[in-house]
C-alpha cells in the first residue's frame, strides 16, 4: 500500500468530499467539510482519524461540516484570511504566498479571487495534485460571484502554469454539464469529444470524472483554452484579448442550459 491516499466521494447531490491520508504519520485531511456526517462516515469505514481541514471558501456547501467535525476530532481548520471571519472553527489563516507543511509535505496558497472574494486553492507538488475549490472545475470554472471577471480570468489562468501532469481536484462534480457547454463552443476538438463521451459513460456507471489533470484540462477546457482559433471564430471575437474571450465565456455559460 503506498504512503499517502486520496479519498474521493460524492455528498449534498454534487459536491466533492475529499480526504488525504499520510500512511506514515497518520494524518488526515479533509479538503473542505461539505457535509459532517458524510465526512465521518468515510472516515469511520477507513479507520482514519481527522487532523486537519483545508478549507478554500466560505460557501456552505465548504464550511458546514466544520464545526462538528472539529467537535468530534479536535481538527486544526486552515482557511483563507480573507474569509477568516466567515469560516468556522478557523485557526490557520493563510493567504497567496504562504506555504506550510502538512504530514511533511509543502502546500503552496494561491489567491483564486472571483467565486469569492478570498477564495483559495492548495498546491501540494509532492503529490503532483492541486486543489482548486470552485474556481476550476474539470471542463469549466466557477461562476463569479464576488470577483470580478477579470480576477477569475487571472484565477483560472494561474493552473496553467502547473505540469501537465498534476491532478486537478475540484469542489464539484459538474463535469457532465461542463461538457455540453464545452463542446457547444468548440465542438471540432477531437480531444474534447473523446473527454466527453468518456464522461458519458463514466457517470452512466455512476463514477467520479475528476482528478483531471492539467494537461487534460488543456486540451479541452474552454476556460483554459482561450487562444483557440475555433472558440474565437465562434464567438466572432478573432482579435479580442484572451481576458475578454474568458468573460465571454464565463458570461455565455451563466445563461447556458
Ligand atoms: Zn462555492
Ligand atoms: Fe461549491
Amino acid at each position: 500500500m503506498s504512503q499517502f491516499a486520496f479519498h474521493q466521494f460524492i455528498c449534498r447531490s454534487d459536491n466533492y468530499g475529499l480526504l488525504l491520508h499520510d500512511g506514515k504519520t497518520g494524518a488526515t485531511a479533509a479538503i473542505d467539510a461539505p457535509d459532517a456526517a458524510a465526512v465521518e462516515g468515510q472516515l469511520d469505514r477507513l479507520g482514519w482519524t481527522l487532523t486537519d481541514i483545508l478549507t478554500t471558501h466560505h460557501h456552505g456547501d465548504h464550511v458546514e461540516g466544520n464545526i462538528a467535525l472539529q467537535q468530534r476530532y479536535g481538527c486544526n481548520i486552515t482557511g483563507p484570511r480573507h474569509e477568516a471571519a466567515q469560516i468556522p472553527g478557523i485557526r490557520r489563516e493563510v493567504t497567496g504566498g504562504d506555504t506550510f507543511t502538512w504530514a511533511d509535505r509543502e502546500i503552496l496558497v494561491w489567491d483564486c479571487p472571483g467565486h469569492t472574494l478570498g477564495h483559495v486553492a492548495y498546491i501540494m507538488p509532492a503529490e503532483n495534485a492541486a486543489f482548486a475549490g470552485d474556481t476550476l472545475f474539470s471542463l469549466g470554472c466557477g461562476r463569479v460571484f464576488e470577483g470580478t471577471l477579470e480576477d477569475m480570468y487571472r484565477s483560472v489562468s494561474q493552473f496553467k502554469s502547473l505540469p501537465p501532469g498534476t491532478m486537478l481536484f475540484c469542489g464539484h462534480e459538474y463535469t457532465q454539464s461542463n461538457a455540453r457547454f464545452a463542446l457547444s463552443v468548440e465542438p471540432g476538438n477531437v480531444s474534447l469529444q473523446e473527454r466527453a463521451a468518456e464522461i458519458s459513460g463514466l457517470r452512466a456507471a455512476g463514477k467520479m470524472t475528476c482528478p483531471s489533470t492539467i494537461g487534460a484540462e488543456l486540451a479541452t477546457n474552454p476556460f483554459l483554452r482561450t487562444g483557440s482559433q475555433e472558440i474565437r471564430a465562434g464567438l466572432g471575437m478573432n482579435d479580442a484579448t484572451d481576458e475578454e474571450v474568458f468573460a465571454e465565456l464565463r458570461q455565455r455559460k451563466d445563461s447556458f442550459s
